[in-house]
């Protein structure tokens, strides 16, 4: 990094960290693949005149996704950003406005290379921390430019539909629901449901 890159990067990752609670190997990774993201795709200014060209979706949910959100300003509240339960250290950046857009993979080389790029520090999760602050891009991320369609229902706006689950009655928005045998049902009716009810209302 040059020198005007790592005062915005120590600048950026100061904020992550008030953000996520604690600074982690999570927040160095996160914060240099946002900068790298932003910076493939164009966007310089993604919390001011830039928000709303910016999509980005994130494979885990993990200490990074957290950076991805201070460092970007998108939000899952804003669609801004889209979540993938992957479970993959990834994140695409899309520019929507030129369609440029590249994905980002934390390196699985770069594991292994922060003994080398820290060999004083003894405790391996202090020598990550600091490993990743140093490693160069091309040994931190792997990068792929792909193309993304994103379809409409998953932008900012107001929903484009609203349908009732003829099961139990909850209102389904921008075509989340599913068609079984001809009935329209919510995920949970279709056999996604993740909880169980044990009684309605409160049980004071
Ligand atoms: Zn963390
Ligand atoms: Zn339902």
């Amino acid at each position: 990094m040059r020198t005007g890159e790592i005062e915005q990067f120590e600048q950026l990752l100061e904020e992550s960290v008030a953000f996520h609670g604690h600074l982690c190997a999570g927040q160095v990774i996160g914060v240099r693949m946002s900068m790298l993201g932003l910076r493939l795709v164009g966007i310089a200014d993604p919390k001011g005149r830039d928000r709303k060209k910016l999509h980005v979706i994130v494979e885990i949910d993990r200490c990074a996704t957290d950076a991805i959100q201070s460092v970007t300003g998108c939000r899952f509240g804003k669609r801004s950003m889209n979540f993938k339960d992957f479970g993959i250290m990834a994140a695409t950046f899309i520019n929507l406005e030129t369609s440029r857009a590249f994905r980002i993979l934390a390196s699985e080389d770069s594991r292994s290379m922060a003994q080398h790029y820290a060999p004083e520090i003894v405790d391996r999760y202090r020598q990550q921390v600091h490993a990743y602050k140093v490693m160069p891009e091309e040994a931190l991320f792997v990068v792929q430019k792909v193309e993304v369609s994103i379809p409409a229902t998953n932008l900012p706006g107001r929903p484009l539909s609203r349908v009732r689950c003829e099961m139990c009655g909850e209102w389904v928005q921008d075509g989340r629901e599913l068609k079984d045998s001809g009935k329209t049902m919510c995920r949970s009716c279709g056999g996604q449901r993740y909880y169980r009810i044990v009684s309605p209302g409160t049980d004071k």
